[in-house]
């Protein structure tokens, strides 16, 4: 077996264990394998041990990447922050976007995805603890952007998704998680509709966010090794 086949194993039990132990399912977290600055190869290499859904921060590198792989049938998410100008093939490649935070980058993949295609898969992102450096809209300005990304006809909401700061200990993690899963299940009540995906958790925190709510964490590191 390849290091990344023993990983994503080692990944698998964690989701396992950590679903168990407060009574989910197992269906119901979504691996995405966080693939930035990971050549083709490693790609290839998780998708030959069954990992089908990929998430990639820099459209040319994501480009790239897509016709060295495309005879696989990958699912493509995009999860870095959008620049408007790139918003056309963000909205053309990719099936997921989970960093959406502001009307004018909805506005643009909306106008920019194909009738052709099926809706593009959004969640927005949350810039939980108001930072400055990160991305990401705040608290009180979700709902008002939810309600315009449900107006959009080639955009399909699907929940929300949050970096939060990174804490040490399970409980902050925990905490801050929980934040968000609340905050979705608000915004899913006043608006009277179902929100399926909770965007939460990477390599460091992945359990603490499995606790709270997450139905997708998006690993990296403790998939294809450090990064540079
Ligand atoms: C890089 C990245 C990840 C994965 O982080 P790891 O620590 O490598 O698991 C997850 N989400 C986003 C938005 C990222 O940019």
């Amino acid at each position: 077996m390849t290091a990344i086949a023993q990983n994503l194993q080692l990944v698998h039990d964690k989701i396992r264990q950590a679903t168990q132990a407060c009574h989910r399912s197992f269906d119901d977290v979504k691996l995405l394998a966080v693939s930035k600055k990971k050549p083709a190869s490693a790609i290839r290499e998780a998708y030959q041990s069954g990992q089908l859904a990929f998430g990639e921060n820099y459209v040319q590198e994501a480009l790239d990447k897509m016709e060295q792989l495309k005879d696989l049938t990958i699912e493509w998410h995009f999860i870095g922050s959008i620049q408007s100008k790139k918003s056309s093939l963000i909205a053309q490649h990719f099936s997921w976007v989970h960093t959406v935070d502001r009307i004018k980058v909805a506005h643009l993949l909306n106008e920019h995805r194909t009738i052709e295609q099926p809706p593009l898969n959004i969640c927005i992102q949350v810039n939980l603890d108001n930072e400055l450096s990160k991305s990401g809209v705040s608290i009180a300005d979700c709902l008002p952007l939810a309600k315009q990304i449900l107006s959009m006809n080639q955009l399909r909401l699907r929940g929300l998704m949050a970096i939060p700061k990174p804490y040490e200990t399970f409980e902050q993690q925990y905490q801050s998680f929980k934040r968000l899963t609340e905050l979705q299940h608000d915004i899913a009540k006043q608006l009277n509709l179902t929100l399926d995906t909770l965007s939460m958790g990477m390599s460091a925190d992945m359990i603490a966010a499995i606790h709270a709510g997450s139905t997708l964490v998006r690993v990296g590191e403790a998939i294809f090794g450090a990064r540079q």
